[in-house]
């Protein structure tokens, strides 16, 4: 099968919260001439892309920058700070917090899961709400003897739509005065939810290209704190790829110890570009609102937002749950069939309890409202009863809401 099988007339409504849609002019930028990685034009990109990266995370320390998906970052974060048998400390609130444990625990250390207890809607309560503050200093003040070396966090729940605070989590393992490393995963958050990498006293942080970076998958990201760096230099898990020692002296001079992505480059570069040049604040605020305009039609809809809290509804997507009887995936199915519209499936613990709608990264209001009326139209067809038009409550948030900087300004 051809590729282009995979097209058919029209924009693919991409709306799943990662791989997000890539801007056109990031496209074209990745289509330039690959170009020598060791040649003398290759240290300028590099350079570029490091500080560009740096504004982005908000920190004046090293960030490593890996031709690998998110994962390969999770794995670089803990590989380089802890040893074999480290006891580490993990909240679970979804799916990608639980494979991170996974992952953990593959690596040989010693992971201790605590998580909201209870259920909700049938679901775990854990996986409604964001990450509870106060059960991670509960936990550090009683490990009086510093055994927990680290504390995993993830910023954005993919699977849920949930954000968690990570400054509330920094607060709370100084107020136990522990001593373990913050490592916190902002896969789905950079770039769509603001984060602050030096100023919330994160030691390591996560991401990836998917998302609100606007780039196709194959980067990720660890953005590092001077106590992350110290801690590598005692580290005993293996590592060779993923070390950050030889990055960072060789990312000195914008090169890297081994072959980088140039392409992808090339479009993060363009990216940081289209969002520094319009600022984070901006690009923040429009998340914000085109979430709240998503989280409108659901309501109108009737239909429980996955997320149980509103303090912490994610800026990049919003989980629906269908109601109980109703699988959710095939009501996707039906609205991929017949709108060509692709929504995030339900993860692990809550599949075919929910689906997840993107609105992340390259996106605009009158996208979402096609996606959402692709979404009324196939809830109805799959014989869901709503409540009322998302679509028209869509509209009027939109149409009542103006965005933080206008679009475009009349000549
Ligand atoms: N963490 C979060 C929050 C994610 O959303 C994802 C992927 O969607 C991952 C980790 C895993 O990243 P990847 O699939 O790029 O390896």
């Amino acid at each position: 099968m051809l590729t282009t099988d995979f097209h058919p007339t029209g924009r693919h409504f991409l709306q799943i919260p990662g791989p997000s849609p890539v801007p056109d002019r990031v496209l074209r930028a990745m289509s330039l001439p690959t170009i020598d990685h060791r040649g003398p034009e290759f240290g300028a990109l590099g350079l570029k892309v490091l500080a560009d990266m740096q504004k982005i995370f908000k920190t004046r320390h090293p960030v490593m920058i890996y031709p690998a998906s998110g994962t390969g970052a999770w794995e670089a974060a803990l590989s380089n700070t802890l040893s074999p048998g480290d006891h580490v400390l993990m909240y679970e609130t979804g799916h990608f917090a639980f494979l991170w444990n996974k992952l953990a625990t593959r690596l040989g250390l010693q992971t201790e899961v605590i998580a909201r207890p209870g259920t909700e809607e049938g679901v775990p309560a854990s996986w409604r709400h964001g990450v509870q503050a106060d059960l991670i200093e509960e936990r550090l003040r009683a490990d009086s003897q510093h055994r927990i070396r680290a504390v995993c966090v993830v910023h954005n729940e993919t699977s849920t739509g949930v954000t968690s605070d990570i400054a509330a989590v920094r607060r709370a393992i100084d107020a136990a005065r522990h001593p373990a490393l913050l490592l916190v995963d902002t896969i789905s958050g950079l770039a769509s939810a603001d984060f602050r990498h030096d100023e919330w006293g994160v030691d390591v942080a996560i991401s990836g290209s998917q998302k609100g970076l606007m780039l196709p998958p194959g980067i990720s990201f660890n953005a590092l704190s001077p106590k992350a760096i110290e801690a590598g230099k005692t580290a005993r898990l293996p590592k060779a790829f993923w070390a950050w020692d030889e990055m960072i002296e060789m990312n000195k001079t914008g090169y890297w110890p081994s072959t980088p992505n140039t392409n992808l480059l090339y479009g993060l570069s363009e990216a940081a570009d289209m969002i520094l040049g319009q600022g984070l604040d901006v690009v923040f605020a429009r998340h914000q609102r085109w979430a709240a305009g998503v989280r409108a039609a659901v309501q109108a809809w009737g239909l429980p937002i996955q997320c149980g809290d509103a303090a912490v509804y994610s800026p990049s997507l919003t989980g629906v749950m269908t109601p109980v009887g109703v699988d959710a995936d095939a009501v996707r199915q039906v609205i991929y069939e017949r709108f060509d519209c692709s929504l995030g499936t339900g993860l692990g613990k809550i599949k075919g309890r929910m689906f997840r709608i993107g609105h992340l990264g390259d996106t605009n209001d009158l996208t979402l409202l096609a996606a959402v009326a692709g979404c009324e139209m196939g809830l109805k067809l799959a014989g869901v009863k709503l409540a009322g038009s998302g679509v028209q409550a869509a509209m009027d948030h939109f149409s009542s809401h103006p965005p933080t900087v206008a679009l475009r300004k009349a000549a």
